[in-house]
């Protein structure tokens, strides 16, 4: 079996990033991907602090990600990384059907969306909850929804899906919004967007599809309810991360050092997987450029 440099999990920002870099040192290089490439912003529809791209999708500008690093014959294979072990010469990472040689490892697998686990969110999963503005808004043209959040990536669909649905009701379970100042000020410029303030969602109702929630304020403890057809959710991430036993912290990021170096010798982490200040497409990249030249370092 061939032994490669380094093997990069994840097709995200960070992943082809390091990937670029991994092949412009010349390294043998392949990136595992389970889904598809892009990773996380090909869920959003607008990508706008970007530089070099004043508003692109996140389709589009993935899409450039990919012909940029094709263009240095960086090999993308489909496969869910399951496990990665330390053979001493050699790490051995493992996919649901084959494993690969490597001598270092980039950790670029990113995170998901959290769930509120609250009663009703399962079971109306693609039939009124959604965690992707872009993926699903379509369907709910002319009609009044949630969105839970109060960070960026709740402003930002929040502002796309009012260009589509009748009414969006922001919930959030502070009195002030996390969002980037830019943001906050465009929605609360929208007269289709009303914040509920101080509200965690406590149960998402209907029968054979999302009619409503029910909503408890967090200061006074009532509890209301409000009619909607669709719930979007941006509460926060997971890391997917639980392949990988190096150091991780409580919410199960990876911490890593200066040079993005794990606990483990080899093993360096890019991107929304590791304990950070900000997760974005630019500090992503940057990561991913950082974990391919601290990985060439360790190669010698
Ligand atoms: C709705 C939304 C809107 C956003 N808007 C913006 C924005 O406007 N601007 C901005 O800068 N950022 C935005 N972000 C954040 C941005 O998408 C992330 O910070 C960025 O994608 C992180 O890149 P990454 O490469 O670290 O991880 P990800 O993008 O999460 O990519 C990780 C990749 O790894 C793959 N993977 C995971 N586990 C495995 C495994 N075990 N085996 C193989 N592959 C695996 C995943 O399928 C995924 O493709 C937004 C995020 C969301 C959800």
């Amino acid at each position: 079996m061939e032994i490669y440099d380094v093997v990069i999990v994840g097709a995200g920002p960070a992943g082809i990033t390091a990937g670029i870099y991994a092949k412009r040192a010349r390294l043998e290089t392949v990136v595992i991907e389970k889904l598809g490439v892009g990773g996380q912003i090909v869920l959003s529809d607008s990508v706008e602090n970007y530089p070099g791209f004043p508003e692109i999708s996140g389709y589009d500008l993935m899409q450039k990600f990919e012909e940029q690093a094709r263009a240095f014959d960086l090999e993308i294979e489909d496969g869910e990384v399951i496990a990665i072990r330390d053979e001493g010469e050699y790490k051995l990472v493992k996919t649901d059907d084959r494993d690969y040689k490597t001598r270092s490892v980039i950790i670029a697998s990113g995170a998901k969306s959290s769930h509120l686990d609250v009663k009703g969110e399962e079971e109306f999963i693609g039939r009124g909850v959604s965690f992707c503005a872009t993926c699903d808004g379509f369907f709910f043209r002319g009609k009044d929804i949630l969105v839970v959040g109060g960070g960026n990536s709740a402003i930002t669909e929040a502002l796309f899906l009012s260009k589509i649905v009748n009414k969006v009701y922001v919930a959030h379970r502070r009195s002030e919004l996390r969002a980037a100042k830019i943001l906050q000020e465009r929605a609360f410029a929208d007269p289709k967007i009303e914040f509920v303030w101080n509200s965690v969602v406590e149960e998402i109702t209907g029968k054979d599809a999302v009619e409503g929630v029910v909503l408890r304020d967090v200061v006074t403890e009532e509890r209301s309810k409000l009619a909607v057809s669709g719930v979007f959710m941006y509460v926060g991430l997971v890391p997917n991360t639980e392949f990988i036993d190096a150091e991780k912290d409580g919410a199960g990021f990876i911490l890593t050092d200066e040079r993005l170096a794990t606990s483990i010798p080899g093993v360096f982490a890019a991107g929304d997987c590791r304990t950070t200040q900000l997760r974005q497409v630019a500090t992503a990249v940057g990561d991913g450029a950082l974990a391919a030249v601290s990985a060439e370092r360790y190669l010698g």
